[in-house]
C-alpha cells in the first residue's frame, strides 16, 4: 500500500460550513490530499510528518469563487480572441497562481477554460485552484458570446470567434453541447440574456427560444452536467429557470416574483459585483464603447439590490466575481461589496459550502469534513465579525493549503 504523508492541523478555531458555526479547539487529521479526522476531543495521531499549530486562529474551508474567466487574461476579449492559445495559457497561469494566493483554492470556470488548462492544474504543471470548466459558452448569432463587430458577415465569423459557441435552432445547440459534453466539461454555460460587454445585443433583451433553452438543460443533463445561464432582467431570468438551468449568473435586475420563481425551481443564485465596481471605474478609460458603458450603468448600482431581494425570498447566493484581465486583482472585493446585503458567516457559506453545493461537490469541497479535499486556510481576526481579512488576503491569511499542500505560511512559526 502507498504510504500517504499524515499532517495535523492543532488549535483550530474550525468553522463548520454547514452548521455556520465555529468549533474551537479542533484537530484535523490530513492524509495525503484528504482530512481523514476532524474532531474537537483529544486524539492521538502517531507517525505525523508535520504539525501546523492554528494557535486558535480560525481555519476555514478553501474558498471557492464560482464565476471566474481564466483565460479572461485581457479586459478586450475581441482581442483575446486573436491570440494565440498558447499565450493567452501561459498568461492564465500567473491570473490561476495569483487566485490561489488570495485563498481561492477551487474556482468555477464560467466559460473559457479548457480541460487542457484543468490537467495542468491537477498535474501540478500550474499552480492554481481546482478548475471547474464550461469550455466554450453556448449563444444565439448576436448573443452575449458573440463578439462579431456590426458590419462583420457571418463567412468572416472564424477570424473573430470570441470565447464562444454560436448555435440558432434546437439541432444546432445540442450539437454544441454534446460538442462541450465530448470535450470534458463540468457545466454548460448559455448565455439567456443581453450582456454589458458584448457589442450588438439589448441588455434587456432575452436569447435562445424556450425550445433551444429546454435542449441545452436536457442536454447537459443527458450528460449528468448542469447549465448554467447569464441573465439579467427578470425576463431573461424567469424563462431560463422554467428551462431547468441550475444556476442564474449575474441577474442584477431580477425582482421579488423573479427570485421567487428561483426559490420555486431551487434555482441557485451567482452574483458578480466586484466585475461592476471595477468597471464602473476603469471602463471609460480602458475605451468601452458609449453602448457598453450605457449597459453597464443600467445594472451597476442594481446588483447590491439584486442580492437582497434573492436572499430575502431564500434563494441560495454563491460567491462569484467575473472579472477581466488586471482587474482580477480586485476578485476579494467581493467580500466588501456584499457585506451591506449579507451576515459574514452567510457570505463566507456563499464562498465555501454553498457554492460547493451549486456544483455538486459538497462531499469534497466547502466543508472541513473527513473525506473532502484538505483545501483550508488559517486567517486572522474573527470572521463572525468581519471578513476584513479575506478582503486583504496578503496579511489576513495566514496560511493556504491545497490538497494537503502548503502553498503560502505566514504564520511565522
Ligand atoms: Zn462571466
Amino acid at each position: 500500500m502507498q504510504h500517504l504523508e499524515r499532517q495535523v492541523v492543532v488549535n483550530a478555531r474550525l468553522f463548520d460550513s454547514q452548521a455556520r458555526v465555529f468549533r474551537p479547539g479542533s484537530t484535523l487529521v490530513i492524509e495525503g490530499d484528504r482530512l481523514v479526522a476532524v474532531t474537537q476531543e483529544p486524539i492521538a495521531v502517531d507517525d505525523v510528518a508535520r504539525t501546523i499549530d492554528a494557535g486558535g486562529r480560525a481555519v476555514l474551508p478553501g474558498l471557492i469563487d464560482a464565476h471566474v474567466h481564466v483565460v479572461a487574461t485581457s479586459h478586450d476579449l475581441a482581442g483575446l480572441a486573436l491570440q494565440p492559445a498558447s499565450l493567452v495559457a501561459a498568461q492564465s497561469s500567473q491570473l490561476m497562481a495569483a487566485m490561489l494566493r488570495r485563498g481561492f483554492t477551487t474556482v468555477r470556470d464560467a466559460a473559457g477554460a479548457d480541460h487542457g488548462l484543468r490537467s495542468a492544474v491537477e498535474r501540478g504543471l500550474f499552480q492554481g485552484p481546482r478548475l471547474f470548466i464550461a469550455g466554450q459558452p453556448i449563444s444565439q448569432t448576436g448573443g452575449h458570446a458573440d463578439l462579431r463587430p456590426q458590419g462583420v458577415k457571418r463567412e468572416m465569423y472564424c477570424a473573430c470567434a470570441g470565447l464562444g459557441i454560436i448555435a440558432d435552432g434546437v439541432g444546432e445547440v445540442r450539437r454544441a453541447v454534446r460538442e462541450q459534453v465530448r470535450q470534458g466539461v463540468n457545466h454548460i454555460k448559455i448565455m439567456a440574456g443581453g450582456g454589458v460587454s458584448s457589442p450588438t445585443d439589448p441588455l434587456e433583451g432575452t436569447q435562445f427560444s424556450m425550445e433551444e433553452l429546454r435542449a441545452a438543460v436536457e442536454e447537459a443533463e443527458a450528460a449528468n452536467l448542469y447549465a448554467l445561464a447569464h441573465a439579467y432582467s427578470p425576463r431573461a431570468v424567469s424563462r431560463a429557470v422554467q428551462a431547468g438551468v441550475r444556476s442564474i449568473e449575474h441577474g442584477n435586475l431580477i425582482d421579488e416574483a423573479t427570485a421567487r420563481l428561483m426559490k420555486q425551481h431551487g434555482t441557485y443564485y451567482v452574483p458578480t459585483l466586484a466585475t461592476y465596481a471595477a468597471l464602473a471605474d476603469e471602463g471609460a478609460r480602458l475605451g468601452w464603447s458609449e453602448s457598453m458603458l450605457d449597459k453597464l450603468q443600467m445594472v451597476a448600482d442594481r446588483g447590491l439590490d439584486a442580492v437582497r431581494i434573492a436572499r430575502a425570498e431564500g434563494v441560495p447566493v454563491v460567491f462569484g466575481t467575473d472579472l477581466l484581465g488586471h482587474m482580477h486583482g480586485r476578485q476579494n472585493t467581493e467580500f466588501g461589496l456584499r457585506a451591506g446585503a449579507v451576515p459574514p458567516l452567510e457570505l463566507l457559506q456563499s464562498a465555501t459550502s454553498v457554492a460547493a453545493r451549486l456544483m455538486g461537490q459538497e462531499r469534497h469541497l466547502g466543508a472541513l469534513v473527513p473525506g473532502a479535499w484538505a483545501d483550508l486556510l488559517i486567517v486572522d481576526g474573527d470572521p463572525a465579525e468581519s471578513l476584513d481579512m479575506l478582503a486583504s488576503p496578503d496579511t489576513g491569511i495566514r496560511l493556504i493549503m491545497q490538497g494537503g499542500r502548503v502553498v503560502e505560511d505566514r504564520l511565522g512559526t
